[in-house]
Order: structure tokens, then sequence, then C-alpha cells
């Protein structure tokens, strides 16, 4: 007979187990994108430490390690690896930067930034969805990423009582760039956004704001994003 301290311990190695396991499978991924993105070490190394299982539904942990997309409820998505990747490379994030995401979703790519912009920075992610919003807390807190804030709100308006931020990231397709997010971009600032009204492909854009406050636009490649909805953003979901 199997006594109750002899199944903790069964239990507890195949937990064990099963990280060491998501592990392997993290690493083989971020090598993978390595192969035909040219991956920054930071990015990589950001990449490497954050669980992505943990920022998803449990249907599909077993996905987590499958560049694409997954879906987290609400119609919602936590996006692909390589957007992850990409998006913050083209912020080029340091330490002690303040960021804010518009689109928190599960939390995962609030956890890279958060990688990127350690202690002494922060992250500020806005999500309009409550059940969303509580899903992003939730991983953010089990995974204990202290530098990370969710906010519920119509992040198309920016969040300005953080403001200004050194970097801002929008996860989502937006019409045309809101304008309180250029207006919440510090001077020497950078936004990266999709911009687009079609359902599956946009522009991702990179913004930089510079000591003078003149505002300089760069396409980046075709994306494919939800949408932004709210006051500066779409009115509701598109019809695909
Ligand atoms: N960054 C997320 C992650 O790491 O899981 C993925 C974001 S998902 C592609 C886009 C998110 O944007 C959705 O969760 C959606 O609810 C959110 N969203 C759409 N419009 C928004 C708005 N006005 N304010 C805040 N979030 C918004």
């Amino acid at each position: 007979m199997i006594s109750e301290e002899g199944h903790g311990e069964d239990k507890r190695r195949k937990e064990k187990e099963e990280e060491e396991e998501f592990e392997a499978m993290r690493r083989r991924l971020v090598n993978n994108l390595g192969t035909y993105l040219l991956l920054d070490e930071k990015v990589r190394e950001a990449m490497l430490r954050v669980p992505r299982h943990k920022f998803v539904p449990e249907y599909e942990k077993k996905a987590a390690y499958i560049d694409r997309p997954l879906d987290i409820g609400h119609g919602q998505t936590i996006s692909a690896p390589h957007m992850v990747a990409i998006m913050c490379e083209l912020l080029e994030l340091s330490e002690g930067h303040k960021v804010l995401e518009i689109g928190a979703g599960s939390g995962y790519n609030a956890a890279v930034m958060g990688e990127l912009v350690g202690k002494k920075g922060h992250v500020y992610t806005v999500e309009r969805i409550e059940a969303l919003a509580n899903f992003a807390r939730d991983n953010l807190r089990k995974t204990e990423y202290k530098n990370v804030t969710v906010l519920l709100e119509d992040g198309s308006m920016g969040y300005s009582y953080f403001a200004p931020y050194d970097r801002i990231t929008v996860t989502c397709a937006a019409p045309y760039i809101p304008e309180p997010l250029l207006e919440q971009l510090k001077r020497g600032g950078i936004m990266v956004i999709p911009i687009g009204s079609d359902c599956y492909s946009q522009e991702l854009y990179k913004i930089k704001k510079d000591s003078k406050g003149n505002i300089h636009k760069k396409r980046k490649g075709g994306v494919s994003f939800v949408p932004l909805i709210g006051k500066h953003g779409f009115r509701k979901s598109l019809e695909c």
C-alpha cells in the first residue's frame, strides 16, 4: 500500500518532470526562432525565462511552445512567440524603462517585457475585458512578475496617470494611431502598433518621437491582430 507521503512524492516528481519537459520545449522554440529572426540576445534570454505554458488556459498548455497564436477565451488570443520577439526587438527595451502595453490578454508579452526592463523598470498593461484582466493578473502573480501592473480600462485612451512612457506597445490592431498614445509617449520614446482596418492583415508601424516632439513613422511589415476596440479604436469587433 502506498502511503499519503508516497503519493505526495510521486505527484512532486511528476510535476518536476513536466516542468523540465516544458523547459526543453521552450529552449527548442526559442532556438528555432533564432534561426529565422535576428533574435537579440536580451530578447532571447527573456523569452527563455518566461514560462508561456503558465499564461495559457489548461486546454492549450500542450501547444504552448508551438510558434502560433493560441486561444485565451473571449474571442482573444495570446500572440505567436515570433510576434512577441519582433515587437520586443522593435521597442529596443532597456533596464529601467516605463512601458505601456495596450492589450494585456494573458499577460505573457508583459512578462517578457518585464524581464527586459528589470526591477527598476515597470510595465503597465491595459485590458478592456475584465475576465482577461483577471486572467493576466493571476498568471503574473503565479509567475511572480512584480514589475507588471494590469489595468482594466479602454487602452485606446492610453493611461495618462503614469505618463509619459519610454515605450508604448499595442498588441491589437488600430484603425489609426490613437492621439492619446502619441501624447503619452516620452520625447525620444518608441511606440510599436499594428494599423489597418482589414480583419486578417494590418501593417506594423514603429513610431519614434524625437527630442523636439516630432513624429517619425516606419512600416515594419504585415501582421494579423485582433482589433483595438474603444474610443480611439473600432466601435465593435470587426465582422470577418
Ligand atoms: N499581449 C497579449 C498577450 O501577451 O497575451 C495578447 C493580446 S491579444 C492579441 C489583444 C488584446 O487586446 C485582447 O485581450 C483584447 O481584449 C485587448 N483589447 C482590445 N481593445 C482594447 C482596448 N481598447 N483596451 C485594452 N485592451 C484591448
